[in-house]
């Protein structure tokens, strides 16, 4: 995974071969978007490369020593791969409920690879430099910033969680201004179902084109809901079914005590995918007030408040298209009205459908809502780890005889749910653990990864992002060597503080 960077081998170096860019976002109006290349850095060099995941976009992948060299200068911007046509993406957004327009400030689109499975994945450098969006921003990111949304995202996707992958990170070899000093910077290749975001649609409202609109519509109905091809009111049908992916998705994050943290409508995509890694973090002991970002001080993203800002999210995209989904508004408005409303319903469903798994349950019961509650509110009470509660129900129970009786008592409804349904003990530890996860990024495992990686040692990192693969793996995570990835930080976890727009 890490290059060793080979000087010498820099000018025979074959990069990476492979690519097979298209554009068809550049197709859209040119309202949506601006021409502009990466600005070229001084020094670049291959922190961390996915191999595995350039194999699965068709690139070559081998990162032998000259290789490296010449996949930093790609990754860093230094270089643009065949066919690159380089853009900024125009957008708006909500930001902590304020309406602003936005855009790429440092990320560049390069195109959209076309796998060998014929999928598209838009490929994006993370702090390539200045763009016209970029206002008084420097274009620029910091390695631990980006070294963090890569540990994060890839865990994500190991979690089995919607999310855009991470494929390089490449040092500058250049300074980066920061309030808290001059940090090294980076470039992350960020790998996305798309870029379209619901502030891509608040941009073309706001600039009332109806055009782009349309345009708009077509374009993320054919490249993320081809299904939804015959439908007799096709934004309509985009709308519900945007609402069905986010609440899932935060019926995901949710059932892992992830805190996205940033959750402006600019940072939710319509892919469904998870977006945006600033100040995300895991939640430790259960409470739903958790907050890690330092800006969110009314806990406005805290991980409780994540559905309803979801619907809250839903609710500006759905402004944004009342103008297509009937030519009356108020029949427009009646019509997005009651999509929005599907969502609180999409949501519970959803999340009950994952802690019913959690807790291995198989079949429905009506009080398996109540009974779920339960183990929470206990949990909030005992300040009881998230992660490692679902992970050992059963041996919390066997080990610790001297817990509150609170808790054995719900054991014992617990064990006579579990009675009621055929499955045997077998599947329920099986369908348990496949949702469950054994381990998640530990707030000071990821801190200590990324301090060594800033120190010249990526080591750390590799060995986080070794055990993060493969979070279900309670077998694995059992091994001595691995408990210190399963546990809860030592006292003061939660007073844990992530920085944003880094
Ligand atoms: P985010 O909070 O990461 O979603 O970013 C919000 C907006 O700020 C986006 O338009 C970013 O492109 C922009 N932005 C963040 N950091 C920088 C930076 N260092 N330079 C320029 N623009 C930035
Ligand atoms: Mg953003």
């Amino acid at each position: 995974m890490i290059c060793e960077i080979d000087d010498n081998a820099k000018a025979k170096a074959p990069g990476a071969g492979g690519w097979r860019l298209e554009h068809s976002y550049g197709q859209l109006p040119s309202l949506l978007h601006v021409a502009v290349g990466p600005t070229a850095v001084r020094a670049p060099r291959m922190v961390v490369w996915n191999r595995k995941l350039a194999e699965e976009l068709g690139l070559d992948a081998g990162a032998d020593a000259g290789r490296g060299a010449m996949l930093a200068e790609i990754f860093s911007g230094n270089v643009l791969p065949p066919r690159a046509a380089p853009l900024a993406q125009a957008y708006a957004g909500h930001q902590y409920g304020h309406f602003t327009t936005l855009g790429d400030g440092r990320a560049i689109l390069l195109g959209e690879q076309i796998t060998p499975r014929g999928e598209r994945f838009d490929v994006q450098l993370k702090g390539a430099g200045p763009t016209p969006f970029s206002r008084r921003g420097d274009g620029r990111a910091t390695l631990g910033a980006m070294l963090r949304e890569y540990v994060i995202s890839e865990a994500m996707h190991a979690l089995g969680i919607p999310t855009t992958r991470s494929l390089a990170v490449v040092a500058t070899g250049e300074e980066v201004w920061r309030q808290d000093g001059a940090r090294p910077g980076a470039v992350l290749t960020r790998v996305a179902a798309s870029h379209v975001r619901v502030g891509t649609f608040e941009w073309v409202a706001a600039r009332q084109d109806e055009v782009a609109k349309k345009a708009l519509v077509a374009y993320t109905l054919q490249r993320h809901y081809p299904e939804l091809a015959g439908a007799e009111n096709l934004p309509l049908a985009l709308l519900g079914a945007v609402i069905e992916r986010q609440a899932r998705l935060i019926a995901q994050w949710m059932s892992v005590g992830f805190v996205h943290g940033v959750m402006n409508t600019d940072n939710m995509a319509l892919s469904g995918e998870t977006i945006d890694y600033g100040p995300c973090a895991f939640m430790e002991a259960y409470e739903p007030a958790t907050v890690f970002s330092s800006i969110d001080r009314d806990g406005r993203y805290a991980y409780g408040n994540q559905p309803q800002i979801g619907q809250w999210n839903i609710a500006r995209f759905a402004e944004t298209l009342l103008s297509e989904l009937h030519p009356q508004e108020e029949q427009a408005i009646e019509l997005a009205t009651e999509a929005i409303g599907g969502f609180g319903k999409s949501f519970q469903r959803q999340w009950l459908a994952g802690m019913r798994r959690k807790l291995g349950l198989f079949n429905e019961e009506p009080e398996d809502g109540a009974l779920i509650e339960s183990l929470l509110a206990w949990m909030h009470t005992a300040k009881a780890d998230f992660t490692t509660t679902f992970a050992e129900l059963e041996t919390l129970g066997a080990t610790e005889p001297g817990r509150a009786s609170e808790f054995q008592e719900w054991l014992v409804r617990w064990q006579a749910r579990l009675a009621r349904q055929p499955q045997s003990a077998k599947e329920v530890r099986r369908l348990r653990r496949a949702n469950c996860p054994a381990v998640i990024p530990r707030n000071h495992r990821v801190e200590e990864a990324l301090a060594a990686a800033e120190a010249g040692d990526v080591s750390v990192m590799e060995r986080l992002l070794t055990v993060l693969a493969a979070p279900y793996d309670h077998g694995r995570a059992r091994a001595a060597d691995l408990v210190e990835y399963r546990m809860p930080a030592p006292e003061g976890g939660e007073e844990y503080r992530t920085f944003c727009g880094t």
